[in-house]
């Protein structure tokens, strides 16, 4: 039962209430605030304070006590967690252990999550390569999933405004597959990636190998400045959360700015339970939240209401909001919601020697790579597969130490080592197709800490995605070879879905109710003041990072619903 003692309604009563932090919380904020909105931001999490709150980030390897690993129990108790390239003993503070958070895989699905103020903003790997029109377009021209309501031109603004904000490092590298941006100046190719650069596009119509682009401020502009944020050090140690602002996260940015304008509040350990949807209004009012501390049910009221909280957070969220009019959930008229789930496929890797290049070698860090635009299907379809992959390329040499001899023959192997051949790799990012037999539901049984029933997530590849992994294996494997590469090896993880931490679709756009559950503008079409403009709103995964995307549908959908307010349409 709410408890309505804790304040006046009205002082819990706000413009505008977004849940979620994170990423795209972070950009509704920070546009609902500008435009002048009270706006309530709603975090499940603790408060984590840009730079205060980063407790390793000027730690050296010897201060930590298993020298960055994590305790052999400690992953034996979280498996899927453990699973994660990021999780290690400097970084393991801003993921959600398995064992706090249960949630029900009816098929392996290695669900990583991040509670707390920032969300996955603080562990991001900060990759932003827009989408193409081939993207939007292509549910309709294959043949899956819905068409998209919108196009790249809908969206080219809005990635072009998130980006100036955001800070992207890249090139215009005038490619129809992967559009160019805003960006400051690209962080450089080493030697070895350039020649493969160049053997790739002097061999190949349409493959290319690009300086991947990413959210860091490699040369800060006046606009970075003013939010407090300096250039990128190349330390790559991001993920622990960057003191300088080098990387774009809600910590660092949206959320300081949305705070400035004095019109965002922000509540942490608040856990939304439900949509409160007024029946006689015809509309949503309000959310009811779990005080994470207290256990306490407290509602807060808005005129509009912006779902971030990640998009199988967001499915679940929606999924547990029911009410006489929506018993399957809010705006769930058609009975799709929770349906047509999709993530990326990042299964296969190949890596190889170089035996060139051996007068030249590169020390230092630096926050991104190469990248190869997807080169498969884009203009007609090619292979018996749909759709396709893009992938990364780093090339790097490694000192290598001999180890052999004793006494002072073995002094002088250590004392003289070697640069080794250099080595270069690849892993594969594919589309993967949204399907109605991929979804996430509640359990009708088991319920979490806070009575709310838990997710349950029946999501699993399929022929398409292991024809595609072959597919990469092959065309890599020819690439590297014309390359003149050797010492080729290829590979498939055979990991379970989850592990690219790309999950998308559940609340998917389209043009008619029937079939998609968010307009053009991302308001549910049954429910016209709620809008989710995080990753559930996907209607397919392209082969692109998707938070990029995400940033650019928040502020979209935010000047659309301030306008919308402005008319009284709301
Ligand atoms: C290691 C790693 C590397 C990645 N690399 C990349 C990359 O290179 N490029 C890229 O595009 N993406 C990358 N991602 C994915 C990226 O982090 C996510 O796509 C992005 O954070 C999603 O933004 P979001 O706002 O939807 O969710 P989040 O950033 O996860 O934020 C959601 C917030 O909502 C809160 N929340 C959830 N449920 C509730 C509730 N009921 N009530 C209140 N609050 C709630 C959560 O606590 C969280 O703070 C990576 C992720 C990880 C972990």
């Amino acid at each position: 039962m709410a408890n309505l003692n804790i304040d006046s309604k009205q002082e819990r009563t706000y413009d505008a209430i977004v849940i979620g932090s994170g990423i795209s919380g972070g950009w509704s904020a920070k546009e609902l605030c500008e435009k002048g909105l009270k706006t309530l931001v709603l975090e499940r999490g603790r408060n984590v304070e840009h730079i205060k709150d980063y407790p390793t980030t000027n730690m050296l390897p010897w201060e930590f006590e298993h020298r960055g690993k994590i305790k052999q129990e400690v992953e034996e108790e979280n498996p899927v967690v453990s699973r994660c390239y990021a999780y290690r003993e400097d970084t393991k503070h801003f993921f959600v252990k398995d064992t706090e958070h249960p949630y029900v895989q009816e098929k392996p699905f290695d669900w990583i999550r991040g509670y707390q103020v920032g969300g996955k903003s603080l562990l991001w790997a900060r990759q932003t390569q827009r989408w193409s029109k081939y993207d939007f377009e292509g549910p309709a021209r294959d043949g899956f999933a819905v068409d998209w309501p919108i196009r790249y031109e809908d969206l080219a603004p809005w990635y072009s405004h998130v980006e100036k904000f955001t800070g992207i490092a890249g090139n215009k590298d005038g490619l129809d597959n992967l559009p160019d941006g805003e960006f400051l100046p690209a962080w450089e190719l080493n030697c070895v990636e350039k020649y493969f650069k160049q053997q790739l596009e002097s061999q190949y119509k349409g493959r290319n190998l690009i300086s991947s682009r990413c959210a860091h401020l490699s040369q800060p502009q006046a606009i970075h400045l003013e939010q407090g944020r300096g250039q990128c050090q190349n330390r790559a140690l991001c993920q622990r959360g960057c003191p300088f602002g080098g990387y774009f996260s809600s910590n660092s940015s949206t959320l300081p700015w949305a705070a400035k304008t004095g019109n965002m509040t922000l509540r942490p350990h608040s856990v939304v339970h439900s949509i409160i949807y007024d029946e006689e209004k015809g509309k949503a009012t309000g959310v009811r939240v779990i005080d994470a501390e207290s256990k306490e049910m407290i509602e807060f009221y808005a005129q509009i209401i912006f779902v971030n909280a990640s998009a199988l957070h967001t499915n679940h969220l929606l999924l547990n909001s029911t009410s006489n009019r929506f018993p399957n959930g809010l705006g769930n008229d058609n009975g799709l919601l929770g349906k047509y789930v999709a993530f990326h496929n990042y299964r296969a890797r190949i890596s190889a020697e170089y035996e060139g290049q051996l007068d030249s070698a590169t020390v230092g860090r630096r926050p991104t790579s190469g990248y190869i635009p997807r080169f498969r299907n884009v203009y007609a379809q090619e292979t018996d597969f749909l759709r396709g992959y893009a992938s990364g390329f780093s090339a790097g040499r490694r000192v290598e130490r001999d180890y052999d001899g004793l006494g002072s023959s073995l002094k002088e192997n250590l004392l003289n080592p070697e640069w080794g051949n250099w080595r270069v790799g690849s892993h594969m990012m594919g589309e993967t197709i949204p399907k109605e037999s991929n979804y996430v539901a509640l359990d009708t049984e088991q319920k979490d800490a806070w009575g709310i029933p838990l997710l349950k997530i029946n999501v699993e590849y399929d022929d398409n995605d292991d024809k595609m992994v072959e597919d990469f294996k092959e065309q890599f494997t020819e690439m590297y070879t014309k390359a003149g590469f050797t010492n080729i090896r290829t590979s498939d993880s055979h990991q379970a879905p989850g592990l690219d931490i790309h999950e998308m679709g559940g609340v998917r756009m389209g043009h008619d109710p029937k079939t998609s559950l968010l307009d053009k503008w991302n308001r549910l079409h049954a429910c016209k003041n709620v809008f989710v403009t995080d990753g559930a709103c996907m209607t397919s995964t392209s082969t692109q990072n998707p938070s990029l995307t995400y940033m650019a549908f928040s502020a979209r959908a935010a000047d659309f619903a301030v306008q919308e307010m402005k008319k009284l349409n709301i």
